[in-house]
């Protein structure tokens, strides 16, 4: 589990990374932002505050780099930018997400049904499944 920069410096140690000042201030960001979903060009804005010599270009490098580590994922709501969240616990599943079509909340859900779902596809597949992604679309009570 990854919620601190000192856990976060022992994974990159492990994989012969550094812990730059640039790659902890990133990481920073996101973990000060808890359920904020930050686009990349949102946590560029954000930590541009404490590194104003940073580049979009190393935001999306470091990005990149702790979505292959797995100490974030990617997520995509469909809204045309990447957003990231820190992964609470990389060995077990995430929540989901609830979208709303008109203003663009994003509500984190954690009730999952699926579980049952999953062992029917298994059954009646052949399949080992390892994950599933789910996105809910619709109306926030605000915009409804
Ligand atoms: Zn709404
Ligand atoms: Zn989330
Ligand atoms: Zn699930």
């Amino acid at each position: 589990m990854i919620d601190s920069v000192d856990k976060l410096k022992d994974v990159l140690k492990e994989k012969g990374y550094k812990l730059t000042p640039q790659r902890r201030a990133i990481l920073n960001t996101i973990i000060q932002n808890p359920n904020k979903h930050l686009s990349s060009e949102e946590i560029y804005d954000l930590v541009k505050k404490d590194c104003p010599e940073i580049g979009l270009a190393t935001v999306y490098r470091t990005l990149q780099l702790l979505d292959d580590l797995q100490v974030i994922t990617k997520i995509n709501f469909d809204d045309g930018c990447a957003r990231y969240e820190l992964n609470i616990n990389s060995n077990d599943h995430q929540h989901h997400h609830v979208i709303c079509t008109k203003c663009g909340k994003v509500i984190e859900v954690e009730v999952d049904l699926l579980e049952h779902l999953e062992e029917e596809i298994e059954k009646n597949y052949g399949f080992e499944i390892k994950d599933h992604k789910v996105k809910f679309f619709g109306i926030c009570s605000k915009c409804k």
